[in-house]
């Protein structure tokens, strides 16, 4: 696929099986994070696109849903064998539109590649319920039906893992489903498409229309789409799930994140150091499960030295060049955003330990961003509250356990949390009373795999059933009971 350092090229939406341009003919550039050359242009597409693609999907869904669930299967495993085929290469094309390192984009494909695995099991998914016997000569059974067309709505900060989140296991289902990607990271979504062509997908199974805000709007207010999976920022999360819910749709947003480590005194301090380090500043801090707030709990200056130390180490790059760690941010529009918020925490009293602006000069063609530290950060403070989604960490202090606690009761968000320890006892409180859905125990990044769901809670997470997992199934399908009786 030639998508690479081709300016003047715009990227095609995939409807109904065919590479077609948008009839729209605004477009938005596609550069390169590290460097801003642009690669190539996605086109802003309209409703009228969004119309073609759900028709599309509405005509496959009718014969789709009829192929047996076993032969749905094994397209998944073709595509399976595909996507690890082209593992390289997928990676390669993650580094080139979103920046971030190539083994955290390595490992990205690997966990997109896992969602397929899992769909390879819809015959064990999808199986029903029944119970023989439920009253004189009656029983009863429950199958499991798909929905119908699905819309996929995905952000910029995971191009593959996200959209396999999502349509593998609907469709697996019997689902057929219409993919707007991120318009700042589209490339991979159309190789996604391509390969899932290859692996034998028919027409109109899939189909990925490109663009922004009247893409999501037009899958919103379709009267034949039936379900809605969005994932993003809150602000748009709650918004896409007001208006499909409105729209009589099913739906699932998953949202924002403010996620808290808590470092306790017997912690592995060296340890603890290295994950903090890791989640905080790999993929440039840009990952719903990356840590940005520390709550150090004691007088724990060694473990803030060390740590202050790991981020002075840390090498600023391209994430092609295998020594780097910290690479940039997605746009130079989000690092203005990122640097009026740094502005904001000295505002309001933090101590800046760390100031990554001084190593925006080092690189001036990409969007960098060094490893920022605010220390004696209060709970109250904008930084603290709100997901920066960046290199800057804020270290709150806190002097027990209880006390880190009730920072994360008090966060809107609740996607994840972790805790350092190897105190039983402490573990065991934390597991109980931290008030979010993914904890780590001595984990950097406790995000689940895709047997599980993905299970943020209060404000990171809008809906009933979240993506993945058992609860990936009940989304995508729904149920029909059958009562039999057998006296006559
Ligand atoms: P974003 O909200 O800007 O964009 C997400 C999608 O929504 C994109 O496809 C975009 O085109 C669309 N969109 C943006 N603004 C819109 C609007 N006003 N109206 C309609 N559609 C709109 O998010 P992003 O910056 O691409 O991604 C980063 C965010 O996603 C972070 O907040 C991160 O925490 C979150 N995220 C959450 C999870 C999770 O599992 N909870 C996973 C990954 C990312």
């Amino acid at each position: 696929m030639s998508v690479t350092k081709n300016e003047t090229a715009v990227l095609k939406n995939f409807i109904n099986g065919e590479w077609v341009s948008s009839v729209s003919s605004q477009t938005l550039d596609v550069p390169n994070p590290a460097t801003n050359e642009v690669l190539t242009k996605v086109p802003v597409s309209s409703k009228e696109d969004v119309n073609r693609a759900v028709a599309a999907a509405k005509i496959a869904f009718k014969s789709w849903k009829q192929v047996p669930v076993p032969k749905r299967a094994r397209i998944f495993y073709k595509y399976h064998h595909l996507l690890t085929e082209n593992h390289e290469e997928l990676a390669r094309l993650i580094v080139l539109e979103n920046g971030k390192a190539y083994n955290e984009a390595y490992g990205e494909v690997q966990r997109g590649i896992e969602c397929v695995e899992f769909a390879c099991g819809a015959p064990t998914l999808m199986m029903g319920e029944s119970l023989s016997n439920i009253a004189e000569d009656i029983d009863s059974e429950m199958f499991r039906y798909p929905l119908g067309v699905v819309g996929g709505i995905t952000p910029f900060n995971f191009p593959m893992m996200v959209p396999l989140w999502m349509f593998p296991l609907a469709i697996a289902c019997g689902n057929t489903f219409v993919l707007k990607p991120s318009e700042r990271t589209p490339i991979l979504a159309n190789r996604l498409a391509e390969l899932f062509t290859q692996a034998g997908a028919p027409k109109g199974v899939l189909n990925v229309v490109h663009g922004a805000h009247e893409v999501v709007n037009g899958l919103l207010e379709h009267e034949d789409i039936a379900a809605i999976s969005f994932v993003g920022s809150q602000p748009v999360a709650k918004y896409v799930y007001e208006q499909a819910a409105a729209a009589g749709k099913r739906v699932q947003a998953l949202s924002g994140a403010k996620n808290h480590h808590i470092v306790m005194p017997d912690a592995n301090m060296d340890k603890a150091v290295q994950h903090i380090i890791s989640s905080t500043f790999g993929s440039a801090g840009q990952r719903c499960m990356a840590c940005s707030a520390v709550v150090v709990v004691g007088d724990n200056e060694p473990f803030v030295q060390a740590l202050k130390k790991k981020a002075d180490e840390l090498i600023i790059g391209s994430g092609m060049d295998e020594e780097v760690l910290l690479t940039p941010v997605i746009r130079k529009e989000h690092r203005e955003k990122v640097l009026s918020y740094i502005e904001k925490g000295l505002a309001e009293g933090a101590e800046l330990i760390r100031d990554g602006r001084d190593e925006m000069d080092d690189h001036p063609q990409g969007n960098f961003l060094g490893a920022t530290i605010f220390d004696h950060v209060a709970p109250d403070m904008t930084i603290a509250k709100e997901e920066i989604f960046a290199p800057v960490l804020s270290l709150l202090r806190a002097e027990d356990l209880d006390e880190g606690l009730e920072y994360i009761r008090k966060s809107r968000y609740g996607n994840g949390a972790t805790i350092y320890t190897n105190n039983a006892k402490a573990i065991r409180k934390f597991r109980e009373e931290a008030d979010a859905g993914m904890l780590g125990i001595n984990v950097g990044v406790p995000a689940t795999m895709a047997f599980f769901p993905f299970s943020g809670w209060k404000d990171s997470f809008y809906g009933d059933l979240h993506v993945n997992g058992k609860d990936g199934v009940n989304f995508y399908t729904r149920k029909k009971m059958i009562t039999s009786r057998f006296d006559a």
